[in-house]
């Protein structure tokens, strides 16, 4: 950021006294921006031993298949979050159940967090954000087309733990930066940046 969203002045970037570590700081009226990770809430939602997954019709990963999920919005709870997400993408009803991951991914400061949820009638359709929302049972999982690493590891728990009775266990697991998710999401990149250069130029 450059300029305080309070009184316009310029912002720096320094640590404040008493911190540790760099923030954006306004020297005219002293408000400290602090930024911290975005939270995204999603539903594993199940009817008779399928699981609804939703084709993404927006970058990044257009095209592939994810959970229903998305940030959270201020003023909500993390479940209130995830049935609202799983409504606009995939206009479909869910009763939460449990916590099933709770995954951080600190590389673009994200915390992921997905609920087991039961969905109750067999009704759903694409929202805004997805081309396609379909039910899949374990053996047609189009695991080489899941967009997130968070989506597939929240997928292969969900199938390792499905008939662990009362409650299924909660993943926490982190996503480390490897060199072939590091060379995935450059290419997401490339992509995009070659979409805005080509709508600048059109
Ligand atoms: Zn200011």
């Amino acid at each position: 950021m450059k300029y305080c969203s309070h009184c316009g002045a310029e912002v720096s970037h320094r640590i404040p006294p008493g911190d540790n570590r760099e923030r954006f700081v306004c020297d005219r009226c002293d408000t400290i921006f602090y930024q911290n990770p975005n939270l995204v809430a999603g539903t594993l939602a199940v009817y008779q031993q399928q699981i609804l997954l939703c084709r993404r019709a927006i970058e990044p990963r257009l095209g592939y298949w994810t959970l229903p999920a998305g940030f959270m919005e201020n003023g909500e709870s993390t479940s209130a979050a995830a049935c609202r997400e799983t409504r606009e993408e995939a206009n479909a009803e869910v009763t939460v159940q449990q916590l099933l991951s709770l995954i951080s991914v600190p590389h673009i400061d994200q915390v992921h967090l997905f609920y087991l949820a039961r969905l109750e009638q067999p009704q759903f359709s694409s929202g805004e954000e997805s081309l396609e929302v379909a039910l899949f049972s374990e053996a047609d999982i189009p695991w080489q087309e899941i967009a997130f690493p968070t989506v597939s590891r929240t997928l292969k728990h969900y199938f390792r733990h499905q008939h662990t009775t009362p409650q299924l266990p909660c993943l926490t697991d982190t996503i480390e930066l490897t060199d072939s998710l590091k060379r995935l999401e450059q290419q997401e990149n490339i992509k995009q940046h070659q979409k805005s250069a080509s709508r600048q130029t059109s």
